[in-house]
């Protein structure tokens, strides 16, 4: 089927205040949780200090998924999991949440596998995912006067548009400023992201899900400070699971132009000091390259600038 397109938010302002978007992830698996069915997504584990896709069974440990973790995430022995509990369920069914490329490797395996008919696969609109490794140093560094307790790199007290990353250590909250904004200088990413496959508005999987960026300038009168979701539904599986959620959301119909941002349309591509930031992590270690890539550096921005003008 042609790709569908519609602007959507949860209409339960729990869940709004406590995801990254519009809820998307909280709605469509609440589905299929509240059937007995089982979701297979990525979470924050404290203790390794890694993102980590797990096999979920009920609310709470599905909230404990909630929240954009920017890393690359692993998958672990976790699809292993989800075909053995769908083979020894047999009239059981399962929702995968991933960004492209593991939307797109996980059909593959499902299909293999034979369990495709089984699965609703849910692909996340992607930046990009930078190095494991780098959060892990970062984040050990964090946790010099204690264990993190929670992270939340888009937490919206300024806003969905304007979130900021904090995190908690008891009851001290510590910025994520600086990861955000090495993020967004687009060093820290993995060299495939800039070659990603999976930045186009028709997919293969049933829904794609991200933010409905712009709204306050395309549907002025449905923006909402708390956040929107664009889903993108692909398939007649993903419009069945749409048409079945409904009613717990407050949405729009849209179109694949005015829900438009670059990474629906083309891969991020790296940025031009990219190769410095590694020279300079491997050589000064990773407070000096926070400090140099995660702040506003003027002398940086000015060293940026005149190199992508003599590009
Ligand atoms: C690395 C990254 C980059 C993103 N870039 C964009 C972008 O450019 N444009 C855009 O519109 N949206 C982007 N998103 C998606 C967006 O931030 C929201 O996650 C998405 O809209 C879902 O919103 P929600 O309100 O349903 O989320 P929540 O309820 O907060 O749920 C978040 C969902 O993301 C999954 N998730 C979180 N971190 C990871 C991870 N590291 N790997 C795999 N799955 C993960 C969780 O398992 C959960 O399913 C990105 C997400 C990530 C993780």
């Amino acid at each position: 089927m042609e790709t569908k397109v519609y602007a959507g938010r949860a209409k339960d302002r729990e869940i709004l205040s406590h995801c990254s978007s519009g809820g998307a992830f909280t709605v469509l698996s609440d589905e299929f949780l509240e059937h007995g069915n089982a979701v297979l997504c990525a979470g924050y584990n404290y203790e390794s200090r890694q993102t980590e896709f797990r096999l979920v069974f009920d609310k709470t440990e599905r909230d404990r998924c909630r929240g954009s973790m920017y890393m690359q995430s692993y998958a672990l022995d976790s699809w292993k999991k989800a075909l053995k509990w769908l083979t020894d369920n047999p009239d059981k069914e399962l929702i995968f949440f991933g960004v492209g490329c593991q939307g797109a490797a996980f059909k593959e395996f499902a299909s293999r596998k034979g369990i495709l008919s089984r699965v609703t696969i849910v692909d996340i609109i992607c930046h990009g995912s930078p190095s494991p490794m780098i959060w892990k140093e970062y984040a050990k560094g964090l946790e010099e006067d204690g264990k993190l307790s929670s992270i939340n790199f888009r937490d919206k007290r300024t806003g969905w548009n304007k979130s900021v990353g904090i995190a908690r250590i008891g009851d001290k909250e510590i910025s994520l400023s600086k990861w955000k904004k090495a993020y967004s200088s687009k060093v820290m990413f993995r060299p495939c992201c800039s070659k990603c496959h999976y930045t186009r508005t028709d997919r293969a999987t049933d829904i794609t899900i991200g933010d409905f960026w712009h709204l306050e300038d395309k549907m002025p009168d449905f923006f909402d400070p708390m956040g929107t979701s664009v889903f993108l539904i692909h398939t007649d599986k993903g419009m069945q699971l749409f048409d079945s959620v409904r009613n717990r959301l407050d949405y729009r119909e849209s179109n694949t132009k005015d829900c438009w941002q670059m990474n629906l349309e083309r891969p991020t591509t790296h940025a031009a000091d990219r190769e410095d930031f590694w020279k300079d992590y491997r050589k000064k270690g990773i407070d000096f390259v926070m400090n140099k890539y995660g702040t506003n550096n003027l002398t940086r921005k000015l060293q940026r600038k005149f190199r992508s003008l003599l590009k």
